[in-house]
């Protein structure tokens, strides 16, 4: 039986570490914050290449405490895209931003930097000709500030950041590289996750670095910002326990998934490599076997953490039928991601409409993703292609 994500295979690989490392916290009775924690943080300061990791409770959280770090609120714009995961959008209406979204690139899935230059003029002349803006009431969008942006590595590859960075720079704008999907990847040999000023990570089980339950984690060299996230971290304390100087969360990342993770840190790279076979095979045996299917665009110099293998149909018709002659065989799909963040309901006050961002709509409608993890073997990959034929 073929599985999506295949945690089963792993836990067996590392299940006396694992249950070690578990054992181990619970006897050592500390079980927040602590040396694991500590070690840990340490450890993914040095593989990310920041001078700062900031773990913390989720990959949300991660970006809501970011956002705060940033003294992000009412009355703030921040830029990111709708083909992502809820999560990117969700953080900043939490902390009562309001999101102006930018379409993504066909090819990449990920922020269309023109579009990006074109949204920033647009809410600058609160004009939106060339580019969609919320539909907010009578002057509320000539009020808004712009803040940052949110760029998202989806399914593991890393956004153009040389591009995004510039562009913020010149207008003064913050950038969060949403690294929720990509730890591991590369722009040549920065990793994902430091390459932006901050960068979000999260340790939901099926991502690339996964622990068992929720867990996340915050990367940047500027000591003044890690300084505000571990005091946002626990509630906005002081250098006293008992005083609160600002308002925070609880945000922190339990001893016990530390302790796991630590476990994973030590095949991780060995994962990665093999991500990167699993990948290969499939556009291999897809382009060989001639399907009327798109297999995803890594440009030179970069590296995907593959944490989907996510491919584009003719349309939803094909797609459908696809899909279908591998459910036939038993074997899982997904879609990431269906409807579009400005569609969703959730966002319904900001006024958006179908048409407004056209790529982002159009890939709801053509692309799935395949089972993907380093456990695959490629037999199984051939089998999958082969099933994708009906
Ligand atoms: C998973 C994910 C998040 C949120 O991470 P959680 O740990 O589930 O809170 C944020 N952004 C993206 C792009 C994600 O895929």
């Amino acid at each position: 039986m073929i599985q999506f994500i295949d945690l089963k295979a792993q836990y067996a690989r590392i299940q006396d570490k694992v249950e070690e490392a578990t054992l181990r916290t619970l006897r050592s009775g500390q079980f927040i914050m602590g040396p694991e924690v500590n070690d840990l943080e340490a450890r993914l300061s040095a593989y990310v290449g920041t001078k700062h990791t900031i773990s913390c409770a989720s990959g949300t959280d991660a970006l809501v405490m970011s956002l705060m770090a940033k003294g992000v609120g009412p009355g703030d714009a921040v830029f990111t895209v709708p083909f992502t995961f809820m999560a990117s959008a969700e953080a900043i209406a939490t902390v009562g931003a309001t999101p102006i979204f930018v379409d993504v690139d066909p090819l990449t899935f990920n922020i269309d930097v023109a579009a990006l230059t074109r949204a920033v003029e647009a809410l600058a002349q609160g004009d939106d000709a060339d580019h969609p803006l919320p539909r907010l009431p009578d002057g509320a969008l000539g009020q808004l500030r712009p803040r940052g942006i949110i760029a998202v590595d989806l399914f593991g590859l890393p956004a153009d950041y040389e591009a995004i960075n510039a562009l913020a720079a010149k207008h003064d704008l913050f950038v969060i590289e949403d690294a929720a999907q990509s730890f591991g990847g590369r722009r040549d040999n920065a990793r994902a996750g430091a390459l932006a000023e901050i960068g979000c990570t999260s340790f939901f089980p099926a991502k690339p670095l996964g622990c068992y339950g929720d867990g996340g984690a915050i990367f940047t060299d500027d000591d003044g910002l890690a300084e505000l996230l571990r005091s946002i971290r626990v509630h906005g304390q002081g250098s006293d326990k008992y005083e609160n100087v600002r308002l925070g969360i609880t945000g922190r990342l339990d001893a016990i998934q530390a302790s796991i993770l630590k476990v994973k840190l030590d095949i991780f790279d060995d994962e990665l490599d093999q991500r990167q076979r699993v990948a290969g095979t499939y556009t291999r045996e897809i382009e060989a076997a001639g399907l009327d299917l798109i297999t995803p665009a890594i440009p030179d110099r970069q590296l995907s953490a593959w944490a989907q293998y996510t491919v584009k149909a003719k349309d939803a018709e094909a797609r459908a039928a696809c899909q279908a002659n591998l459910a036939d065989k038993g074997i899982p799909t997904m879609i990431y991601y269906p409807k579009p963040l400005h569609l969703q309901g959730a966002f319904a006050p900001l006024g958006y409409r179908s048409g407004d961002f056209p790529v982002s709509e159009q890939l709801g409608d053509q692309v799935f993703s395949l089972p993907m993890h380093p456990y695959l073997p490629d037999e199984q990959i051939v089998e999958i292609v082969a099933a994708m034929k009906g």
